[in-house]
């Protein structure tokens, strides 16, 4: 009885062989088919001083003249004071499947006579991101909502050949805890083959000095050799030393390549031989790119997230602190009042929900049993509505209720 039935819960499920097609090979097709129906997104944040080549990289990465070409602001304008924040998307498609891409720029960064605070918009930007993923998640009723959290970071490092300046390290150790980092060497084609090569052990040297975590394609166990080869060949290259060109030149044997000449040649941005142009694009686009917007959701936002509701508890210090400091302790009050307060409400919804299902179900099973018992008192009294039909006909007919009995006693009584 139950014993054995909860043996058979735990024991693992038999092998059958189908006797026929069923259908359920269809799955990942039918999948495949929703995913490609919806389309999907990605953001990708680009990074570096103006006139780096940041505009014409992503046309170049995108195929899409996604960003018109800038003026270059002359020396002196007015830029404002701070770094801004500029999203630009577009739906982009490829043999029937659709692409989401949003490219936010940050047009300001490194531009000032001071510099320090540069990373500041940046972090708060894309935290902002996270909250508002957060925020929709939490919700009770989310309808389905739009990721727009970066998911990949390109940042541009001038070609200067030294090493990375305090302004690159600064950022990049801001930065590497929330986003996925791709640094880039911009407009390679103004160093030479061996300035790049000691320019990027440099770069490497700094980044891994200051113990900066930067996007490297992952290695996993179970990988076949082809694709172990193709991540080690990716990861040989980083950091990318990149060419951009929206422009079409031409060979002197003819062929047409994108590209950008000069008196002694041509540097061709889609050949390997010429830069690493090639290499970025396959994986920020074409192996890596699910990669990145996974990392994004389950290392990335999953730490600030619980960051984020351990802050809402209150730690001892900072309760020491709101002691000392009396206007500090009333909006740090509120804030965390009001955090709370949201949380709150979010989980009594949830709870409020549960209950309404677990009620529902209740209630479900309830009306099934009592379905059940009618079912069962309706059988039952049926048989007993024949039954006595039965004895009706026989009492009418005249025939004996029990024969056997009935004649043996008719027998007795006739002697
Ligand atoms: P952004 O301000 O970083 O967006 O830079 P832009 O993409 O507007 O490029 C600034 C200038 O640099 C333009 O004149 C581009 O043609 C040029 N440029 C862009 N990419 C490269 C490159 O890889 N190499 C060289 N030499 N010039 C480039």
């Amino acid at each position: 009885g139950g014993l054995s039935a909860a043996q058979s819960a735990s024991a693992p499920p038999a092998r059958k062989k189908l006797a026929s097609w069923v259908g359920f090979s269809n799955l990942p097709n039918q999948v495949h088919r929703k995913s490609l129906k919806r389309g999907f997104q990605f953001v990708a944040m680009v990074v570096g001083e103006s006139g780096l080549g940041k505009s014409t990289l992503i046309n170049t990465l995108f195929e899409t003249k996604l960003y018109q070409p800038k003026s270059i602001p002359s020396p002196g304008a007015d830029r404002g004071k701070t770094v801004q924040i500029e999203s630009i998307s577009a739906d982009i498609e490829e043999n029937g499947v659709r692409l989401k891409l949003t490219v936010v720029d940050t047009p300001g960064f490194g531009d000032f006579v001071n510099n320090d605070e540069s990373w500041r918009p940046i972090v708060d930007n894309i935290e902002s991101r996270f909250d508002k993923y957060l925020e929709n998640e939490n919700r009770v009723n989310r309808l389905k909502f739009e990721d727009n959290r970066i998911h990949a970071c390109i940042y541009f490092i001038q070609p200067t050949g030294h090493a990375l300046k305090p302004i690159d390290i600064e950022f990049m150790r801001r930065l590497h805890t929330k986003v996925n980092l791709i640094p880039v060497i911009a407009k390679s084609d103004t160093m030479t083959d061996d300035e790049i090569t000691l320019f990027k052990q440099r770069i490497l040297a700094d980044i891994a000095h200051h113990g900066i975590q930067i996007f490297v394609p992952p290695q996993y166990e179970d990988e076949d050799e082809e694709t172990i080869q193709e991540n080690e060949e990716i990861l040989s290259k980083v950091p990318f030393a990149v060419v951009g060109s929206d422009h079409v030149v031409q060979l002197p044997d003819g062929r047409q390549v994108r590209g950008r000449a000069y008196p002694w040649g041509v540097i061709e941005v889609d050949n390997e031989d010429h830069c690493d142009f090639v290499k970025l694009r396959q994986m920020l686009v074409r192996t890596h790119m699910e990669e990145l917007r996974e990392h994004t959701n389950d290392v990335l936002y999953e730490n600030y997230r619980t960051e984020k509701l351990r802050a809402m508890g209150v730690s001892q210090d900072e309760t020491v602190f709101r002691e000392t400091n009396p206007a500090a302790k009333q909006a740090e009050e509120r804030a965390l009042h009001e955090a709370k307060l949201a949380k709150m409400e979010a989980e009594m919804k949830m709870v409020f929900q549960q209950k309404v299902q677990e009620k529902e179900s209740k209630l479900k099973q309830s009306e099934e049993e009592l379905y059940a018992r009618h079912r069962e008192m309706k059988d039952a009294l049926e048989k007993q509505r024949q039954e006595l039909e039965d004895k009706k006909r026989r009492v009418e007919t005249g025939r004996p209720l029990t024969p056997e009995k009935g004649s043996k006693k008719r027998f007795g009584l006739g002697k």
